[in-house]
């Protein structure tokens, strides 16, 4: 990982006031331009091959340049022009996978937040390790299939969005379907309602909703994935119809929409949030900023998380104009605009580098 001395060292050369927030053209760039346009920010996009004539459709959320990159070395190559603008890259989902969490850990370009996460995030192991050690529950594992006895989970590792997903119902079901030249883990199936939580953990705020840390945890929003083909299969009948049939399900996103879950679930998240926020500072110096939970609730109001983004999620795009929780706290404050913020009060308070590496 590039050090936060070297990190530290571009902050010293910046103007910090012109800053410029830069992220990849996709995932929840229009979001994140718009917060930073409206805090005052000039805005970049960085697009390897990724179309860009859309942005001409939402001026508000238009960056004020676009940088175009043959790939990510020449992206790595042409990085001092990133450092000559005073950039501050604000990483998403996609930015990290499409270039890989190793290189993206290397950028010598501040990014904001702990880039240590993306270490037990990218991993499902350290993953689970630092969920389960903050008592928060997770679906259970299955380390034998032979032991299938209810519907699991099957993800291969690597999979992402749902893609390489796959459901079996008992053991013969999984060795009809598994591809035992890669590498998976076997999960119990979490029947009930997804719910994604959007969390935002600022380490200076000393109200609202505190943490041990010191800081205070804010819900911004919560969105409820659409899922193709899951959420349409019931159409077609079951799933063992749909199998004979040579159509089986899978998790692939396509879009989210806003939920809010039933009030008294809301301690319980708030609970699962702060554990995990907790945990991180004893992990790995900590997580700070957006992130999300994504989670199960069963018929028995118990929540499960199947996994954690540590980041920015697409899921807080409905979200441009406030959500019903925002809407509490910041009335019309999307995450990036949240984001945003941050960064601002931070250049004024003089601790812009603490939230960055
Ligand atoms: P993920 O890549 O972990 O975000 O999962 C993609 C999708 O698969 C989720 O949005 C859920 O619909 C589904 N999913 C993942 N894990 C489980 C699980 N243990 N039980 C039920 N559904 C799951």
């Amino acid at each position: 990982m590039v050090p936060k001395s070297k990190i530290d060292e571009i902050l010293d050369g910046y103007d910090t006031s012109d800053i410029t927030i830069a992220t990849l053209c996709s995932h929840s760039s229009l979001q994140i331009f718009h917060g930073a346009r409206k805090m005052g920010f000039k805005t970049l996009g960085l697009t390897i091959s990724h179309s860009t004539k859309y942005y001409d459709a939402f001026p508000l959320a238009k960056p004020d340049e676009i940088f175009r990159y043959k790939d990510f070395d020449d992206f790595e190559e042409r990085i001092g022009e990133l450092q000559d603008r005073n950039t501050i890259i604000i990483p998403h989902g996609s930015f990290v996978e499409y270039m890989g969490p190793r290189r993206f850990a290397e950028l010598p370009i501040p990014s904001y937040g702990n880039r240590a996460v993306l270490g037990w995030e990218s991993d499902r192991d350290r993953q689970r390790q630092w969920i389960t050690s903050s008592g928060v529950p997770m679906p259970k594992l299955i380390t034998d299939a032979r032991e299938i006895n209810e519907p699991v989970m099957v993800k291969y590792h690597g999979a992402k969005g749902g893609r390489g997903y796959f459901i079996a119902m008992d053991y013969p079901d999984f060795k009809m379907a598994i591809d035992q030249s890669q590498p998976y883990t076997i999960q119990e199936y979490c029947l009930g309602t997804r719910y994604y939580l959007h969390f935002f953990y600022d380490p200076y705020k000393t109200d609202g909703y505190r943490c041990e840390q010191g800081g205070s945890l804010e819900l911004m929003s919560i969105d409820r994935r659409d899922e193709s083909n899951i959420d349409e299969m019931y159409k077609l009948g079951s799933i063992e119809e749909s199998r004979r049939h040579g159509l089986y399900p899978s998790f692939v996103v396509t879009g989210n929409t806003s939920v809010v879950i039933r009030e008294s679930l809301l301690p319980k998240a708030f609970e699962m949030a702060e554990a995990i926020v907790n945990k991180s500072y004893e992990l790995f110096g900590g997580m700070w900023g957006p992130f999300c939970l994504e989670t199960v609730v069963s018929d028995k109001l118990d929540f499960k998380v199947f996994e954690i983004s540590t980041r920015i999620v697409a899921g807080t795009n409905p979200f441009i104009s406030g959500s019903p929780y925002a809407d509490l706290i910041y009335p019309g404050l999307s995450t990036g605009a949240r984001l945003a913020m941050e960064i601002r009060d931070s250049i004024q308070q003089g601790h812009l580098k603490d939230i960055m590496s």
